[in-house]
């Protein structure tokens, strides 16, 4: 079974089922393994759904890769957040990826819903992009639709909404029967008792950054997001990854998952239903997130921040700085670090193009500046072949291939 003991200086302990003799292959369009890169419809000029929205055949044209009526059907209500051709590079943590056919950056729920229902109207691929702090994006960029949230995805409310802070002070004035029921359903503990009033409701948007929720939490002195402080990307990245380090992971925390599924209809989700295993979730396919509700429990307010700063000091002292990356590239196998392997392997240092294994972290790839997602892979290759060969373990890859190669 898996060994809980963290490597000094990884990312808590990665692991990953043991994949002994089962090479993976090559990335896909779209993404080995981004769930959220749904192919809606299959994808035939000559029968776009479009053509029952209205439009006439001059306007299913083709653009470059895209139907030019739906970008016009998107920008007409994105204006200058629906940018066809944008590359992805600024948009990831490693600095590489070619140009997305069309990046789009919703600011609401209701104009979400407008591009997923567009996408689906025209069959074209849809995928989900939140900080790229985990995604290797290819050279050749990414076909489809790419949805980034934009701002309006990134509020956060302490305490829950005032509907569950209502319910909770009718609970504690012990008033009738629903009214406790619905009060200790606001005050529920995870784990803990129904009316655990130390468990704090937050509802936090997708788009908000993980480490900046984390630190804000810490401020008030709540438990439970310490490990976060360090690990780029948002909400809705960490929620779909189930992002962790340090023994803490983010489904800990979780009480629901509210997003819109494929078809743009509001759902929200528990927790539990979410199966979380090490760096996954189990979200419907095509479910876009939205925003997360969490539990913190509040804590003395100097333990909670010394934890923090523990997290922080250990993180500094493993990982490498100042060169673009995209964190531990493979899962750690069972009971052993990727790290650990990939430097008994003698790959620390090892270079293609611009990219290089890390001297101070072999489980990270750094970008020189430069570097494309092709030498990075080639990278990723030859370390997974030489662990093979030297210790009979095939590396799993944490970081998402997506997009063309
Ligand atoms: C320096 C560094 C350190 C890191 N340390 C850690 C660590 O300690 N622990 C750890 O777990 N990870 C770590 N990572 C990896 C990464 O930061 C996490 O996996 C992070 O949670 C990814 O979030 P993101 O928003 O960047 O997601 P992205 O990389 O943009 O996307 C990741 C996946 O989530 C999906 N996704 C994104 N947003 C949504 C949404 N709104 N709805 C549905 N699906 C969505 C995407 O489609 C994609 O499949 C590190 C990375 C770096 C660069």
């Amino acid at each position: 079974m898996v060994s809980e003991a963290n490597e000094p200086g990884s990312e808590s302990g990665k692991r990953s089922d043991d994949r002994r003799g089962v090479p993976e292959g090559t990335p896909q369009e779209g993404g080995a393994s981004s769930h959220l890169a749904a192919r809606l419809s299959p994808r035939s000029p000559g029968s776009f759904a479009a053509a029952a929205m209205g439009y006439p055949d001059s306007l299913l044209a083709m653009s470059d890769a895209l139907p030019v009526a739906l970008i016009d059907t998107i920008r007409a209500r994105l204006g200058d957040r629906a940018r066809p051709g944008e590359p992805l590079a600024r948009y990831t943590s490693f600095r590489i990826g070619g140009p997305a056919d069309l990046l789009v950056l919703p600011d609401t729920a209701d104009e979400l819903a407008h591009v997923l229902a567009t996408a689906a109207a025209f069959g074209v691929r849809l995928t989900l992009l939140g900080g790229g702090s985990n995604v290797l994006v290819g050279d050749g960029g990414m076909r489809g639709v790419v949805v980034k949230l934009g701002r309006g995805f990134a509020r956060i409310t302490w305490n829950g909404t005032e509907a569950e802070r209502e319910s909770a002070r009718l609970g504690r004035r012990g008033l009738g029967a629903s009214e406790e029921r619905s009060a200790a359903r606001a005050a529920r503990a995870l784990d803990g008792p129904p009316d655990d009033l130390n468990l704090v409701p937050i509802h936090a948007g997708a788009a908000v950054q993980l480490g900046r929720l984390a630190r804000a939490a810490v401020a008030r002195g709540l438990a439970g997001l310490e490990y976060a402080e360090g690990i780029p990307g948002t909400v809705g990245g960490a929620l779909f990854m189930n992002a962790g380090a340090y023994g803490g992971e983010l489904a800990h925390a979780v009480e629901s998952v509210e997003g819109l599924g494929r078809d743009g209809r509001a759902l929200e989700l528990p927790g539990r239903a979410l199966v979380f295993g090490y760096r996954r979730s189990a979200l419907p396919p095509g479910f876009v997130v939205t925003a997360v509700r969490l539990r913190l429990r509040r804590d003395e307010s100097g333990q909670v921040r010394n934890r923090m700063d523990e997290a922080r000091a250990r993180r500094t002292a493993a990982q490498p700085h100042g060169k673009a990356n995209a964190g531990s590239i493979f899962k750690n196998p069972n009971g052993d670090h990727a790290g650990r392997l990939i430097e008994v392997a003698g790959l620390k240092g090892a270079r293609a193009g611009r990219a290089r294994i890390s001297e101070r972290h072999a489980n990270f790839i750094v970008n020189e500046g430069g570097a494309r997602a092709a030498d990075v892979k080639a990278l990723m290759d030859v370390a997974q072949r030489v662990v093979w060969e030297r210790s009979g373990v095939w590396l799993e890859p944490e970081v998402q291939l997506v997009g063309n190669w």
